[in-house]
């Protein structure tokens, strides 16, 4: 089905004789930055394959919030509205398969997809997103995305005024529990083992009346997603009406790091405006190379990436 060089001509002449189905771009990942960044750039007439292994990371959340009339939301739902509203272009080819490879030719980047075959494109947008560590507790499962949370900014407002537990170690962890003052007055830290806090810190808690349990977390319950009690090892319980965490993320895909990309400290791939990377050509967007990580901003980074791949082309075109 696509054409495999280990060349493609920079000329645009050369291009039209060749194969229809060289790709202007290449998409992996069609989240929130991935659908954008495919929608702006159908627009554009431009040749796009998407490719998406269908992880969403928020694929465990009631309903996405901080987004502009679609506050609510089901995250499945939104992608659906996204991938339906993409067959109006008839040059954006949407598949759902991962691209396990990918590597830089003389103009452009080859990539592997899971089937064995590949694909060519002249620009490579990479919107993969981040993967969350999720706190190995029994029972947390049947409450992530319902009352248990890591980020107050999508769910804190749902869970306002409520009995809530905080859980992560160190300054991960008092950083949460101090932001979520905001949200409710009843709070209590649990770092399921050692707190690795300072006594400043445990001082900055007691300030703010928020008790720190150090125990290990033996199981969290309650019924219907909804969590009732925390449960410790030597079998006391403490009730708790939801629960966020502060535990990690890890990048979703080893290709920007394969293709060359540069890193933050963070661990959040490196761009400058319209998402630019280091390596040129290539572009990520959304989670990958942002701090907030919001569905907004990531649309919102698709969009711009795809703006800023439309006129390269145009460049190297006209
Ligand atoms: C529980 C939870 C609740 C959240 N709630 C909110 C909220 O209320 N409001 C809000 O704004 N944000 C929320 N977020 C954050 C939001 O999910 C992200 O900011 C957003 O999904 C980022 O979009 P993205 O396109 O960068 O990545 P993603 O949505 O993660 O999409 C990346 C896609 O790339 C695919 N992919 C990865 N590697 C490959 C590969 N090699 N080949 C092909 N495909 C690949 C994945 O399978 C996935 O489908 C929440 C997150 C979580 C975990």
């Amino acid at each position: 089905m696509f054409i495999m060089t280990a060349k493609i001509p920079p000329n645009s002449r050369e291009r039209n004789a060749m194969d229809s189905s060289l790709f202007d771009v290449i998409i992996i990942g069609a989240g929130p930055a991935g659908l954008n960044g495919a929608l702006v750039l159908g627009r554009c007439r431009r040749r796009v394959l998407v490719c998406d292994a269908g992880h969403p990371r928020n694929a465990a959340s009631h309903g996405l919030h901080n987004y502009l009339t679609r506050d609510g939301t089901k995250p499945a739902e939104f992608l659906r509205l996204g991938r339906e509203e993409l067959k109006s272009y008839e040059t954006v080819k949407l598949m759902k398969i991962e691209v396990t490879d990918a590597r830089l030719l003389e103009h452009g980047f080859e990539v592997t997809l899971s089937n064995g075959e590949r694909a060519v494109g002249r620009k490579l947008l990479i919107a993969t997103g981040v993967v969350d560590e999720i706190p190995k507790l029994e029972g947390l499962d049947s409450f992530y995305g319902r009352s248990v949370f890591h980020c107050p900014y999508c769910d804190g407002w749902e869970m306002r005024d409520q009995p809530l537990a905080v859980y992560g170690k160190g300054e991960n962890g008092l950083g949460l529990a101090l932001e979520l003052i905001l949200w409710s007055p009843d709070l209590v830290l649990c770092t399921d083992g050692p707190s690795e806090l300072r006594a400043e810190d445990m001082a900055r808690l007691a300030q703010h009346n928020i008790p720190l349990r150090e125990e290990r977390i033996q199981r969290l319950e309650g019924n219907n997603g909804v969590l009732d009690r925390i449960v410790f090892a030597d079998g006391e319980a403490i009730k708790r009406r939801g629960m966020f965490f502060s535990t990690g993320q890890q990048q979703a895909s080893e290709l920007p790091k394969k293709l060359g990309c540069e890193f933050t400290d963070d661990g959040c791939v490196a761009t400058g405006a319209y998402e630019v990377t280091n390596v040129p050509g290539v572009y990520v967007a959304g989670d990958a190379s942002r701090l907030v990580q919001f569905v907004i901003v990531a649309a919102s980074e698709g969009a711009q990436a795809a703006v800023a791949i439309n006129k390269e082309l145009m460049k190297e075109d006209l």
